[in-house]
């Protein structure tokens, strides 16, 4: 499979767009026709410069307008049209693009079209050009890619043949199967954008809300099955306009580019691709590490205390400490160099090795890490939001030398007793606006994790949407949420938590309480519309009134979770009890609990703020960290 990329994709000029294609690895590239007239670089010009860093340019794109005209407008159109194929033959493409009339003025007329494009190929095969024509879904008179190759059947000239552009024919919903009748020698071009599902006008939806493949909605593996099955063999290349992208790093986005089309190409051949190791399967988070500022190490002991964890081991060379209940275990880490909050996750894989050169294969950077010379050598990487993610396998009854191994065991003497927390059930990681459709790909294709639905969730202080994603059985959750609209601040979109699993929700809340902490305290309202809105057992819902436990059901289980008070910025916990198959994550409770982390209403949660108030930014201590480069 060779690898494409429109030049409207990046940003930049078009040297930038061009080496920022390189870097990321691509074989070709489209050059977009504003990118060229707007560059200081003639076409033969650009032509050394794209060899120069191994790439060819595979398309001029686009010419508008042609087709269907009054037959006296079609002499000024082929002179036009041969200006083109000068620029095509400079840069040393051998295909130009065209799109279909998008003028209220083209006739309707399908062997008026015909012929023209036939004139208009007789003048590419002269210059040994050949002509791509492609459906836009805003077309005036032809907006469907069967359409369009009817009228190429019609033209019969071997300089003709068509382009399919994934948007414009999934964006219409046209019906796929016709892509099996078109021979492969007339496929001439194939363009992949995704974008989420709108309702809007098309024409705006494809300028502003293209996105790269398996980040919005369409079912692009299915497409290009398709393509391929009826034996396209030409770059899959990809053409996305899109507001983000556009005043993104060219470098970063070509890079989150050919991710995606890695990831496309795996899913199309079903696991069988020839460049990426495929994902090895994850058991769970072997644990999250937080990392903690001086000034609310204080806070998070004591909530940790609460929840029933236990200090079980300390690091030996650096300052973190494994907290621990069961399965859940929870690094804090005095010495991070990042920002307080989640600064590392660490899942369970069948084989670490694997997984690691799998993230490496998805151009992921790879963490290098400083350790003792006894330390277990971890694979780790740097997610998007500078979320660092660990590969590791804990066998806390072997003698391997995993993770747990650098950690010294502390002396169990006055631990407090547990209070029935199991694993962590999942991880919310806040995202940068920019950078959120990439972080969701990214995550899910370095793990293997599964889509699930996009949300838009109501926070007091603006929408937030949210995305998980999950291995198949549930048994690694991340969800990932990010502010609607940009903005400064980081409010109740930017907190992040880590929710733990437990048996008897009741009982958690209850334990918690006695040990001083309890949890996030919910308003009265909620439970009289819960008793509205559901028949459920007054005694249930005066049990979680109570306990400011809240609920919600679906596919017939159900999900009951509370949220502890936030410590240090931007962190809290969540302790959820899944009963039956519930798969989803209390979503209709997030704006209420968004809304009481605004207001606090009890002494502790008092208590915590007005920590948070007091302390004085100390100096964090760099280095020496567990997770430091
Ligand atoms: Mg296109
Ligand atoms: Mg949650």
């Amino acid at each position: 499979m060779r690898t494409g990329i429109a030049t409207v994709c990046l940003s930049g000029t078009l040297e930038d767009k061009l080496a920022a294609a390189a870097h990321a690895g691509f074989d070709g590239v489209e050059v977009f026709e504003p990118d060229l007239i707007g560059s200081r670089l003639s076409p033969s010009e650009i032509r050394i410069q794209a060899a120069e860093l191994g790439l060819s340019i595979d398309l001029y794109q686009p010419f508008r307008d042609f087709e269907g005209v009054p037959n006296r407008q079609l002499e000024r159109n082929l002179r036009r049209a041969e200006a083109k194929f000068d620029v095509v033959e400079a840069l040393g493409a051998d295909t130009m693009l065209v799109c279909s009339n998008v003028s209220d003025e083209t006739i309707d007329d399908d062997g008026l079209a015909a012929q023209q494009l036939h004139a208009l190929a007789d003048r590419a095969a002269e210059r040994g050009i050949r002509v791509a024509y492609e459906a836009l879904a805003w077309g005036r008179r032809v907006s469907e890619y069967d359409h369009a190759w009817r009228i190429v059947q019609a033209v019969d000239h071997p300089a003709l043949g068509i382009c399919l552009d994934s948007f414009h024919i999934l964006s219409r919903g046209t019906n796929l199967a016709a892509i099996a009748d078109i021979p492969a020698d007339k496929l001439f071009f194939v363009q992949l954008a995704d974008a989420p599902h709108l309702v809007m006008d098309v024409l705006q939806w494809s300028r502003h809300y293209r996105s790269f493949p398996g980040q919005g909605g369409f079912d692009l593996s299915d497409f290009t099955a398709r393509v391929l099955d009826a034996g396209y063999a030409g770059p899959l290349s990809l053409e996305v306009f899109n507001d983000v992208f556009r005043q993104a790093d060219p470098r970063r986005m070509a890079i989150d580019a050919m991710r995606s089309l890695l990831t496309l190409e795996e899913s199309v051949r079903a696991g069988s691709s020839r460049r990426l190791p495929p994902p090895a399967s994850l058991h769970g988070y072997a644990f999250v590490e937080l990392a903690v500022d001086p000034a609310s190490v204080g806070e998070t002991q004591r909530l940790m205390h609460a929840m029933g964890f236990a200090q079980t081991a300390q690091h030996r060379s650096k300052p973190v400490a494994l907290w621990q209940q069961r399965d859940a275990r929870i690094l804090l880490n005095a010495g991070a160099p990042t920002a307080p909050g989640i600064a590392a996750i660490a899942v369970e894989s069948a084989d670490p090795g694997r997984s690691a050169a799998r993230a490496e294969a998805l151009l992921a950077p790879v963490l290098s890490r400083q350790r003792g010379p006894d330390e277990a050598d971890l694979s780790a990487i740097a997610a998007p939001d500078g979320t660092s993610v660990f590969f590791c396998r804990t066998d806390e009854r072997s003698d391997m030398r995993g993770w747990l191994q650098d950690f010294d065991p502390l002396s169990p003497i006055g631990r407090a007793a547990s209070t029935g927390l199991t694993h962590i059930d999942h991880v919310a990681l806040a995202q940068p606006f920019d950078y959120f459709d990439e972080a969701a790909l990214f995550y899910r294709s370095m793990l293997g994790l599964e889509p699930r639905e996009s949300l838009e969730l109501a926070a007091p202080d603006g929408l937030v949407r949210s995305r998980a994603v999950t291995t198949a059985d549930g048994r690694v959750r991340l969800v990932l949420t990010v502010p609607v609209l940009a903005h400064d601040a980081a409010q109740a979109g930017g907190l992040q938590h880590v929710a733990v699993a437990c048996g008897d929700i009741f009982l958690v809340a209850q334990r918690m309480r006695e040990r001083g902490v309890g949890p996030l305290s919910i308003p009265d309202n909620y439970y009289d519309d819960l008793a509205a809105r559901l028949d459920l057992e007054p005694d249930l819902i005066e049990l979680m009134r109570e306990h400011d436990v809240l609920y919600d059901r679906a596919r017939g289980g159900e999900f009951l979770h509370f949220y502890t008070p936030t410590v240090g910025e931007r962190l809290f916990f969540e302790v959820v009890e899944r009963r039956g198959d519930y798969d989803g994550y209390g979503a209709a409770n997030a704006p209420v609990r968004m809304t009481a982390q605004r207001a606090p209403a009890t002494a502790t949660e008092a208590a915590f703020a007005h920590e948070r108030a007091q302390a004085t930014p100390a100096e964090r201590e760099g280095d020496g960290a567990y997770n430091a480069a």
